[in-house]
C-alpha cells in the first residue's frame, strides 16, 4: 500500500502546521509540567487529527491505520515527542475495543466527546502484580443487579491523571482467559480514587497513574461487548497498539538521526567538523541503515495486516515489527549520545521528545544549537 498518495502528503502537511505551530513551542513546558493540556485536544480535534482512523459515523474524522501512523510519525518528525504521542493519542488505545463493540449508548457517552477533544479515555490492563501475563488479571467485578461492584487495582496507566473515563478489564468469571471482560469506569464514581502522578524516566508529559477501585458500582449498560469477551477483544487491538509503537520507535530514530546529522556538520574538533571524521560518518551511516530497516519492515507488516490481520504468522511478525523498530531506536539515540558526548548527558528542552521516547537509553540528549 501507498504511504505518500496526494491525500497522505496533505496529511504530513497539516501535521507538521499543528506540530510546529501548537506542540513545539509549549512541549518543554508540558514535559516538565508531566501532562498535556485538554486544550491541546480541542485543538487538535478541530484540526482534524484527533479522530483521524475513527469513522464518521462515531465523531470521528475517517481514515485508515496508515492515516494514523502518518500523523504519529510527521509529529516525531517536526519536534514532537513519543510522550506526546501517548498522551494525546491515549484513545487510540482506549476507544478501539467500543466502536467494535457499537453500542450506540457507549459510542455517544464515551467515544463522541473524546474524539471531539472534550474528554480523555485511557485503557487500563496491567495490574500491580503484573502486566505481560493479562489472563491472570485480578480485579473483580462481581454483578449486582443492573451494576457491577469493581475492587482492585491497575498500574502504569497512561493519561490515568486526567481520564474521564477508563476502559478497564475486570475479571466477571473463572480463573483465565475466558473470565475476563471490558467496563467503563467513569472519573469520580465512588470509590474510583487516582494516585499522584508516577515519575518516570522519559514520557514526561504523559500522565501515568495508579487506579484504585473499591468497591465501586458500575452501571451494566458500561460493559464493552459481551460478557467474559474482553481478552478476545484486547488480544485483538493489541496487534495495533504495537505496530503504533513501532511507528514512534523508527521515528523517533529518524529524528533523532537528522538531529545528529545537523550536529555533526557543525561541531569541530580539532579544526575540522566532526562530520568530515570518517569514523564518524561510519556511525551516520549504521543509524541510517538501522532507521531504514525498521522503518521498512514495520510498513510492510502494517500493509500485510491491514490486508488480513488475521493471517497465520501477524501476531509474531506484529511483534517482531514492535521489536525490531525499538531496538533500532535503542541502538539511534545511544549512537547519537557518542557523538554529541557531554550533551548527551543534558535534558535540554530542544531533545526532550527524543529522550523521553528512547527511555532505555537516557543519553539521547543533544544540544540546542540556537
Ligand atoms: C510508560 C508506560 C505506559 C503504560 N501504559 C499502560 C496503559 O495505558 N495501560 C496498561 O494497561 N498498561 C500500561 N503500561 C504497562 C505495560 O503494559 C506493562 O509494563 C507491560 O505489560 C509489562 O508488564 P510489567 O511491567 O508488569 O512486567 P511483568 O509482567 O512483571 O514482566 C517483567 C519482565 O519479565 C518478562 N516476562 C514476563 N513473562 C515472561 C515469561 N513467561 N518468560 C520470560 N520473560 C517473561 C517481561 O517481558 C518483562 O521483561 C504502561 C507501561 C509503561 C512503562
Amino acid at each position: 500500500m501507498s504511504w505518500d498518495t496526494p491525500e497522505r502528503q496533505l496529511l504530513r502537511a497539516t501535521t507538521r502546521r499543528f506540530t510546529e505551530r501548537e506542540i513545539v513551542p509549549h512541549l518543554p513546558a508540558w514535559e516538565e509540567a508531566g501532562e498535556l493540556p485538554r486544550s491541546l485536544h480541542r485543538a487538535a480535534a478541530k484540526a482534524g487529527l484527533l479522530g483521524v482512523g475513527f469513522p464518521e459515523s462515531v465523531g470521528g474524522s475517517g481514515g485508515d491505520p496508515i492515516d494514523v501512523q502518518i500523523i504519529v510519525e510527521e509529529m516525531i518528525l517536526s519536534g514532537g515527542s513519543s510522550g506526546l504521542i501517548a498522551g494525546l493519542f491515549t484513545h487510540g488505545i482506549g476507544l478501539p475495543h467500543l466502536v467494535a463493540a457499537n453500542d450506540q449508548d457507549q459510542l455517544d457517552r464515551f467515544v463522541r466527546p473524546v474524539l471531539a477533544g472534550e474528554n480523555i479515555a485511557a485503557l487500563a490492563v496491567t495490574e500491580p502484580e503484573g502486566g505481560s501475563d493479562v489472563a491472570a488479571l485480578r480485579t473483580r467485578a462481581v454483578r449486582d443487579g443492573d451494576h457491577y461492584v469493581v475492587t482492585g487495582s491497575k498500574l502504569f496507566i497512561t493519561s490515568g491523571i486526567r481520564a474521564d473515563a477508563v476502559t478497564t478489564a475486570v475479571r466477571t468469571g473463572g480463573p483465565g482467559a475466558g473470565g475476563i471482560s471490558l467496563l467503563v469506569i467513569e472519573r469520580g464514581t465512588p470509590g474510583f480514587t487516582v494516585s499522584a502522578p508516577l515519575k518516570k524516566m522519559g514520557w514526561w508529559c504523559s500522565d501515568t497513574a495508579e487506579l484504585r477501585f473499591d468497591e465501586v458500582r458500575v452501571p451494566a449498560a458500561n460493559l464493552v461487548g459481551a460478557e467474559n469477551s474482553g481478552f478476545g477483544q484486547l488480544m485483538t487491538q493489541f496487534a495495533a497498539e504495537r505496530l503504533g509503537l513501532a511507528v514512534q520507535a523508527y521515528a523517533t530514530a529518524a529524528r533523532c538521526l537528522a538531529l545528529t546529522l545537523d550536529w555533526v556538520k557543525i561541531r569541530e574538533t580539532f579544526d575540522r567538523p566532526l562530520a568530515s571524521r570518517q569514523v564518524v560518518r561510519h556511525k551516520l551511516a549504521e543509524m541510517a541503515r538501522r532507521t531504514d530497516v525498521a522503518r521498512t519492515y514495520t510498513r510492510a507488516v502494517i500493509d500485510d495486516w491491514m490486508a488480513d490481520p488475521t493471517h497465520g504468522d501477524l501476531v509474531s511478525r506484529v511483534a517482531m515489527a514492535k521489536n525490531t523498530a525499538v531496538a533500532a531506536c535503542d541502538e539511534v539515540v545511544d549512537t547519537a549520545g557518542n557523538c554529541t558526548a557531554a550533551w548527551a548527558t543534558c535534558v535540554s528542552p530542544r531533545w526532550s521528545g527524543t529522550t523521553a521516547t528512547a527511555a532505555s537509553s537516557a543519553s539521547a540528549a543533544a544540544p540546542p544549537r540556537s
